[in-house]
C-alpha cells in the first residue's frame, strides 16, 4: 500500500515538472524504497545490479535527486564526502548521532528539540520542510572498547 500512495507522489510531481513518467523511474522508485537505513548512491546501484536491474550510474544518481526534491526520501551529509540517503516517505522526522570511530548512525527523536525547533521558526516566520540536527562523537560501544 505505501509504494502506491509513493508512485502516485512522484506521478504527481513528474507531470508538474514536465518530465517522463518513464517505467524505470517507478521501478527505480520501488528499489530504493526497499533499501534499509542510511544508505549511499553506491549501494543502491550495488543493489541494482545484484538483482541484475540495468540502470546507469547517472539514473541512479537523477532518481535520488527526483525523489529527493519530491520529498519521499531524505539527503543527508554524515560527515563524509559523499551523501546519504534514507527513506522519508512513511516516517517521521529523526535526528541523529555519528559515531567518529565506526561510523554507526543512531537515530532518535526528542519532542523537547521538536518543540524548540517549531518555536524558533514561529518566531522568524520561517516555514520548515525538513531539518536534522547531527551529533558527532564516540559511541557507546566504541567508547567502552577503549576503556578495556
Ligand atoms: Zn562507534
Ligand atoms: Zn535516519
Amino acid at each position: 500500500m505505501d509504494s502506491v500512495s509513493a508512485r502516485d507522489i512522484l506521478k504527481n510531481y513528474l507531470l508538474e515538472k514536465n518530465l517522463r513518467p518513464t517505467r524505470e523511474r517507478f521501478l527505480l522508485l520501488d528499489e530504493i524504497l526497499k533499501m534499509n537505513g542510511h544508505f549511499d548512491a553506491d549501494q543502491v546501484y550495488a543493489n541494482l545490479s545484484k538483482k541484475k536491474l540495468k540502470a546507469s550510474r547517472a539514473t541512479v544518481y537523477n532518481t535520488l535527486d527526483l525523489l529527493v526534491n519530491c520529498g519521499l526520501i531524505s539527503r543527508y551529509r554524515f560527515g563524509e564526502n559523499h551523501s546519504r540517503y534514507e527513506k522519508a516517505f512513511g516516517r517521521p522526522r529523526h535526528d541523529h548521532m555519528i559515531c567518529l570511530e565506526c561510523g554507526d548512525i543512531l537515530e532518535f527523536l526528542t519532542p523537547k528539540l521538536e518543540a524548540i525547533q517549531n518555536e524558533v521558526c514561529r518566531d522568524k516566520d520561517f516555514h520548515p520542510h525538513n531539518s536534522t540536527l547531527q551529533i558527532f562523537g564516540i559511541c557507546s560501544r566504541c567508547s567502552s572498547r577503549k576503556k578495556s
